[in-house]
């Protein structure tokens, strides 16, 4: 399990770098991928003995486990994606037996079936290893109170940054999300140095202290690890100046694991990806082949350690570029550049490609307006058609919302390329989320 001896954890002179796992955290790359080859057959080797999908996939493709002489072989191995866990509900993707399960997550599917996942107690054990090394990544220390407003359930933010926190030697309060006015009390009684959060929940806990008169840039938070849905770089700033706390990124998913597969180190120069336990690829969403390290596409991710559920090159549907260039933490793992749009989120607006995150960019760094809002997409006759439902300020005259509403209808033409119809409504009249924020509601969809 590779624990982290004591004198490793948080304990650091100050400005030194702490590592969780110095030793795995630093290893040369020569070494990093030797270990990924040598983890890589052997997850195919299982994949292909005990998942029947994936038995019948390596073989139509004509992919034998022990062919793989190489990383580069990988791009061999035939794609997974969210469907496969759908269409094999609930535990035909397993590698263990269910008996040998320790828990079960789930998403829950906006259309039918949700999406199940499991672990083995030695899975839990890694993810645990991961959380904590994520935190000490993001500069928690041990000792730290965390203030936990994830989701508790079945969804893996909430026990997955709860057990990462406990391994690492934190204070745990498994706070879930909701009662907002609460959250603020217990953070300033608790002395919470540490916020897991969706990044929109964040700020309505940072809006909630404004209005108590609350001022949480006073308080003792200095950390914030934030994940489970896109967020901008204008976000993050709002964030980090509105909490008076360093704003890090984590990145993960249930398929793969949850929180923890990849996060921020204290440069904020991208998401260090755990390569000992995962192999990251980025490839054309179109043509499935790989592109060139730095260039865009589409994250894919095959699990190196997973008992359970092993993952071959599983389609994320994340967009992102990923660096191998030295960091200036130490660590010698990969870093997977902000994610800020996901292929399934990406709109395309009269031709125009757009993610919601580059409204949200322009959106926050509007006076006046406040970073709260919805993008409704719907058909008019044969166009496509976005109005931006925004918020004001408080305190801002409702007589000049349309003043506002113009100037932020030219600033979105010329900073994203679309044209939308914007509505600025008084301040509190876009829903606030607990987790992950709903920020587009796409009318062309049924059901929507
Ligand atoms: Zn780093």
């Amino acid at each position: 399990m590779g624990a982290a001896t004591m004198a490793e954890v948080g304990i650091s002179p100050a400005g030194a770098p702490a590592y969780f796992q110095r030793e795995l955290e630093t290893l040369p790359r020569a070494a990093l991928r030797a270990l990924q080859l040598e983890r890589l057959r052997a997850t195919v080797r299982d994949a292909h003995r005990h998942v029947p999908l994936h038995r019948a996939r390596l073989d139509a493709a004509g992919c034998a486990p022990d062919d793989i002489a190489c990383l580069d072989d990988i791009v061999h191995l035939p794609f997974t994606q969210k469907s496969d866990l759908r269409d094999h509900y609930p535990f035909g993707l397993l590698a263990r037996p269910r008996e040998e399960l320790a828990r079960i997550h789930a998403s829950s599917g906006t259309t039918g079936k949700p999406t199940v996942v499991g672990y083995t107690r030695g899975d839990l054990d890694n993810w645990a290893d991961l959380m904590a090394r994520s935190y000490v990544t993001a500069g928690v220390l041990r000792g730290d109170v965390v203030h936990n407003a994830y989701g508790y359930g079945l969804f893996t933010g909430g026990l997955g940054a709860h057990y990462g926190a406990e391994r690492l030697g934190a204070t745990v309060v498994p706070m879930s999300g909701g009662a907002t006015e609460r959250q603020v009390a217990l953070i300033v009684d608790f002395g919470a140095r540490v916020l897991c959060a969706t990044p929109s929940y964040a700020l309505a806990i940072a809006e909630m202290a404004e209005q108590q008169g609350v001022d949480l840039r006073a308080s003792a938070l200095a950390i914030g690890m934030f994940g489970a849905e896109p967020w901008s770089d204008a976000m993050r700033t709002e964030i980090e100046s509105r909490l008076g706390i360093k704003a890090i990124d984590i990145y993960g998913l249930s398929e793969i694991m949850g929180p923890g597969v990849a996060c921020e180190c204290g440069c904020q120069a991208g998401l260090h990806g755990w390569e000992d336990h995962f192999l990251f690829e980025v490839i054309d969403p179109e043509t499935g082949r790989p592109v060139p390290e730095g260039q865009a596409g589409e994250l894919v991710i095959t699990t190196l350690t997973k008992e359970a559920l092993p993952m071959l090159r599983y389609r994320t549907r994340d967009i992102t570029r990923v660096t191998t260039a030295p960091c200036d933490c130490g660590r010698t793992h990969l870093r997977i550049l902000r994610i800020t749009g996901r292929n399934d989120d990406m709109l395309i607006i009269r031709g125009v490609n757009v993610y919601p995150s580059q409204i949200e960019a322009v959106l926050v760094g509007q006076a006046g307006i406040a970073p709260h809002y919805l993008l409704i997409v719907e058909r008019r006759g044969i166009l496509d058609h976005v109005t931006v439902e925004v918020e004001a300020q408080p305190g801002v005259d409702p007589a000049t919302y349309d003043d506002l509403a113009r100037q932020t209808v030219h600033h979105i033409k010329s900073l994203v390329g679309i044209t939308t119809d914007v509505v600025v409504t008084q301040p509190g009249g876009i829903a606030r989320s607990q987790g992950k924020a709903v920020r587009v509601r796409d009318l062309r969809k049924k059901g929507a």
